[in-house]
């Protein structure tokens, strides 16, 4: 953990989740309750169809509601699409930017996503800027090159910390049981810090660093333990609120 920061819990729904999984969102909400004092943030981000319904579950809770993406534009002629701000209207606190998901499936390069994180910032969203490498990139020894390219031109000028989360995953980790050794993961982190700290000096210094991909109630305690490591961004097992708040259980221990 990076001494000064308050580590943060994210969970990820992707493309999954309708009305009848706010039961799940209530649970999550009575759990974090339950606990006297929480060493650590919590967040969903829920597909766009949920978020005014999960909002509104999570209202006076200790639970915020994210967004999964985000168009660059306020607004216009960009059919299907949902700005940053239509977003925050609808009771989002924080969005996704970047996911392996949306840079593969929708072809989102560095500058979209930093548009999109500009944009976040501009609605007054908390930008969790997603990068991470592939398997073939990891073995070919291209993983912090490709992670500290996508560092560079991911990231807006006038990053703040208070606003921005960057969350690494390696592509072959998510969904797939993969967890790269603590010692990866680590020098990951480490080397995700360098390039955020000289180029925003303190802010840069205290921005929270995630490790997303594979994290379980099993696994989490152990990886939220390894040095520079935040917190997590949690896929799958965030769809149930039983496993995500043994997974948040692992901050504390
Ligand atoms: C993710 O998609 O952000 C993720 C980390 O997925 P999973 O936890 O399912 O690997």
């Amino acid at each position: 953990m990076t001494p000064g920061v308050t580590p943060l819990v994210a969970g990820n729904w992707k493309m999954n989740g309708t009305a009848a999984s706010l039961d799940e969102i209530r649970d999550v909400c009575a759990g974090l309750d339950a606990e006297s004092t929480l060493p650590h943030e919590t967040l969903l981000c829920v597909p766009s169809t949920l978020i005014e319904r999960a909002a509104g579950v999570a209202a006076e809770s200790a639970l915020a509601i994210g967004a999964e993406d985000c168009h660059e534009k306020e607004s216009g002629a960009h059919t299907g699409d949902v700005s940053a701000e239509m977003i925050a209207d609808a009771g989002a606190k924080s969005v996704i930017v970047g996911h392996s998901e949306r840079r593969t499936d929708h072809g989102e390069t560095d500058a979209i996503v930093q548009a999109k994180a500009a944009a976040a910032w501009r609605a007054g969203l908390t930008a969790i800027i997603c990068v991470g490498e592939t398997r073939e990139e990891r073995e070919a020894g291209k993983a912090q090159d490709v992670v500290g390219t996508q560092i560079s031109g991911s990231v807006p000028d006038g990053m703040k910390a208070d606003t921005t989360v960057i969350a690494y995953e390696p592509v072959w980790a998510i969904g797939t049981g993969l967890v790269p050794s603590s010692d990866d993961i680590a020098a990951m982190h480490a080397f995700i810090r360098e390039p955020m700290a000289s180029r925003f000096g303190e802010e840069g210094s205290l921005v929270r660093i995630l490790y997303g991909g594979s994290v379980k109630p099993g696994n989490a305690a152990e990886i939220f333990a390894i040095p520079h490591v935040d917190g997590g961004l949690i896929g799958g097992a965030s769809l149930k609120a039983a496993d995500f708040l043994a997974i948040c259980e692992g901050i504390g221990s």
